[in-house]
C-alpha cells in the first residue's frame, strides 16, 4: 500500500512581518497565530519529522518577525492548559461569548468583571488597518446625505431657526423649503421666507445628526428641537413628542445651537467643544462645505 507523506507549504503569517503597536489585542492576535500555526503543524504533516520541522520552521519564521521567545512559552502553556481542562463539564457551565469593543483601561475591567461569571470576553479592535485603508466607495457629498437631522438658519441677519430630519438627499429638503407646496401645506420655513421676504444659503444649513432609523431620527430631531428651542418650530409638528420625564436631562445638555444669539458658520466649524444633544457629532456641519 502506497503511503503518502504531507508538509505544511508554509503560510503567508510565517514570511510577513506584523505591524507595531502597543494594544493589548494585538499580543492577542500574536498568541493566536502562535496557536493556529502550531495546531496546523500538529495535524496536516503525516510524519513525526515532517511535524518536528515545520514546529522548527514557524518558530524561526516567527522570530525573524519579531516575536519574543516568551510568547512561545506562553502559547505552549495556555495549549497544555486547553488539554487539561475537563473540557464538556467546563463548557456546559460556559455562556455565549461576550465580543466588546477595545477601550484601552476600560475592557480590562469589563473582562474581569464578566470572567467572575462564567462569560468569555472578546475584544473587537476599533482602529484596524482594514478601517484605515479600506474604502471602496468615495465620499457621499454632504448636500446628497439622507437620513439627516438638520438646522436652518434664515440669514446672518434674521436669527430665526428650523430644525427638522429627513431620510431624502438634504439639497431635496432643502428645495422644498424654498418652494410652495401644490397641496397648500407650505413648511414653516417656506411661510417665513415668503412672510418676511427672506432666504438662506447652503452655508447656513447644519447637519446635527446622521440617523438611518425611522424612529430614532424622529427621537433626535425632538430632542435637538427641544435644547434649542427653534423659533420656526413653534407651531409643533414633530414626529416624536418627548416625554416630560427627560426634561432634567435635557436641562442639562449644552446648546450648539441658538436662535438669539446663533454663531455664524465659521464659528460653527472652528468650535470642537460645541456639542449638540449629547449623543454624536462634535459640531455641526454645513451644507455648502
Ligand atoms: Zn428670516
Amino acid at each position: 500500500m502506497a503511503t503518502s507523506t504531507l508538509k505544511c507549504t508554509g503560510s503567508p503569517h510565517t514570511r510577513t512581518s506584523t505591524s507595531s503597536s502597543t494594544h493589548i489585542t494585538l499580543w492577542e492576535h500574536k498568541l493566536g497565530v502562535i496557536k493556529i500555526l502550531h495546531h496546523r503543524a500538529e495535524h496536516v504533516p503525516s510524519k513525526p519529522e515532517g511535524k518536528k520541522k515545520e514546529h522548527t520552521h514557524i518558530k524561526e519564521s516567527l522570530k525573524t518577525c519579531g516575536y519574543p521567545n516568551w510568547a512561545f512559552i506562553k502559547s505552549a502553556k495556555m495549549h497544555r492548559k486547553e488539554d487539561q481542562t475537563p473540557a464538556r463539564e467546563d463548557k456546559k457551565d460556559r455562556r455565549n461569548n461576550l465580543v466588546i469593543p477595545y477601550v484601552a483601561g476600560v475592557s480590562e475591567k469589563l473582562r474581569r468583571v464578566f470572567s467572575k461569571h462564567n462569560i468569555p470576553v472578546y475584544f473587537r479592535p476599533s482602529n484596524t488597518l482594514r478601517q484605515k485603508l479600506v474604502h471602496p466607495k468615495d465620499k457621499t457629498p454632504k448636500h446628497k446625505l439622507n437620513n439627516v437631522v438638520y438646522a436652518v438658519q434664515c440669514s446672518e441677519e434674521c436669527p430665526d431657526l428650523y430644525i427638522g430630519e429627513t431620510k431624502q438627499p438634504l439639497h431635496k429638503r432643502m428645495a422644498q423649503h424654498r418652494r410652495a407646496t401644490s397641496t397648500g401645506q407650505d413648511s414653516a420655513v417656506h411661510l417665513h421666507l415668503k412672510d418676511k421676504g427672506h432666504s438662506f444659503e447652503d452655508a447656513n444649513v447644519h447637519i446635527l445628526d446622521r440617523e438611518d432609523r425611522w424612529f430614532e431620527r424622529g427621537v433626535k430631531e425632538a430632542i435637538y428641537v427641544h435644547c434649542e428651542q427653534p423659533s420656526l418650530n413653534r407651531g409643533g409638528g414633530l414626529r416624536h413628542q418627548l416625554s416630560a420625564i427627560y426634561n432634567p436631562v435635557l436641562r442639562s445638555l449644552p446648546r450648539c445651537l441658538n436662535a438669539h444669539a446663533y454663531p455664524g458658520p465659521s464659528d460653527l466649524r472652528n468650535s470642537h467643544d460645541r456639542v449638540g444633544p449629547g449623543f454624536t457629532m462634535s459640531s455641526p456641519e454645513t451644507l455648502a462645505e
